[in-house]
């Protein structure tokens, strides 16, 4: 039998048409017409002010560190159940970083564990939406609220999945979305830096352009171009967002798919024992097929499963390593167990996904689960 793989990036078979399009125009840097029609299409869907398209979600990670003016001392809380991504970008601009727990039912953080980390030197409060299911965010905000905190979505997983009914990515000042292969869709790599809070646009522009005024001069409103903040080149190239364009065009099919197949995961592995955790939507969120996990009490168990299934010819991988005891990070963590970062570290599995994934690799994926837990009873 063919093995299942893990994943399989998707195409719409149109991203060579648009590319070419794109080389043919003369206008192959970034900012041209495919770039402009991706910001008309996530500001139209998300009633954004401002987005604009990066090379990478790490890129729009370090936009927003640059926005919120990190200045080195700043504390900046970011779960440690997370891609290395959502804390370097704050630590590259001298932020000293402090990692919250994530919560018993969800990789999600704890919005306890922010209010305990919370002090005059808070800046900003950065969430991840794991998997494309919204964080609690009604206490998250109103901590930032009463503090005064910038707040970040990593919402790289999170593309059209809502919390009561808004778009994720549009709750916090700044968001990013990453169009990495492995994402729901996709333009090999790329990002999007969503402003959401209007006193960041201007700025978020000049960063954007290298740190000059260009976009204001491309408007005739300014005669020349200047250097005017910080910045760097963010922007990625026409080819890249001409294949991200042909994949919005899709994303109505393409998320239908990977919402079904979540959803017979999910009905199919409803019964499994009561110390295996899987994902839960909470009634303020929504799922949006990004991934499917399970999550076993311990590592010996979580690699047990691995192994069954790799012998079985399909592909299940681990995710995130808890990021307070990385290499790079473990001396500076302020000594804080985060017991639930570990669990998710240890025990956390994802089954293949993917848009392309046949009725017949979806069945097998579960059957194999079941056989996992029945040779065990
Ligand atoms: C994929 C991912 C990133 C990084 O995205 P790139 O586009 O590859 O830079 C950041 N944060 C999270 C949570 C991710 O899953």
């Amino acid at each position: 039998m063919q093995p299942v793989p893990f994943h399989k990036p998707f195409l719409t078979g149109s991203e060579l048409k648009f590319a070419a399009e794109a080389l043919e125009s003369g206008h192959l840097s970034g900012n041209g017409r495919f770039t402009k029609l991706c910001h008309e299409y996530f500001e139209g869907q998300l009633k954004a002010p401002r987005v604009l398209l990066t090379s990478s979600c790490t890129d729009a990670l370090e936009m927003c560190s640059l926005l919120i003016g990190i200045v080195p001392g700043d504390e900046v809380i970011i779960p440690s159940y997370t891609f290395v991504s959502t804390a370097n970008a704050f630590a590259l601009r001298g932020a000293r970083i402090r990692f919250a727990d994530s919560l018993a039912t969800s990789p999600n953080v704890s919005p306890e564990s922010i209010r305990e980390l919370i002090n005059e030197r808070t800046k900003a409060i950065v969430l991840v939406h794991y998997g494309g299911v919204a964080c609690d965010m009604a206490p998250i905000l109103a901590l930032a609220r009463e503090h005064n905190l910038f707040v970040i979505e990593d919402a790289a997983h999170a593309i059209d999945s809502y919390h009561h009914g808004k778009p994720l990515g549009t709750l916090g000042d700044l968001a990013t979305y990453s169009f990495h292969e492995t994402k729901n869709i996709q333009c090999g790599q790329g990002g999007l830096l969503i402003v959401n809070n209007p006193d960041l646009i201007e700025r978020a522009e000049y960063a954007w352009e290298k740190g000059t005024d260009r976009s204001r001069f491309l408007r005739g409103e300014v005669s020349k171009y200047r250097w005017v903040s910080l910045g760097s080149s963010f922007l990625p190239p026409e080819t890249t967002a001409a294949m991200l364009y042909s994949q919005i065009l899709q994303l109505d099919s393409i998320q239908r798919r990977r919402c079904e197949i979540w959803d017979y995961y999910h009905k199919a592995l409803a019964c499994l024992p009561a110390n295996v955790l899987t994902p839960h939507v909470p009634p303020y969120a929504t799922r949006n097929g990004h991934l499917y996990f399970l999550c076993f009490p311990d590592s010996q168990e979580a690699s047990a499963f691995a192994k069954f299934m790799s012998s079985q010819g399909i592909s299940v991988v681990t995710h995130y390593l808890s990021l307070h005891s990385s290499p790079y990070f473990a001396d500076k963590h302020d000594g804080s167990e985060l017991p639930y970062a570990d669990y998710y570290t240890a025990g956390l599995i994802r089954l293949p996904l993917f848009s392309a994934m046949t009725e017949d690799q979806c069945e097998r994926v579960v059957t194999q689960v079941h056989a996992f837990f029945g040779q065990r009873d």
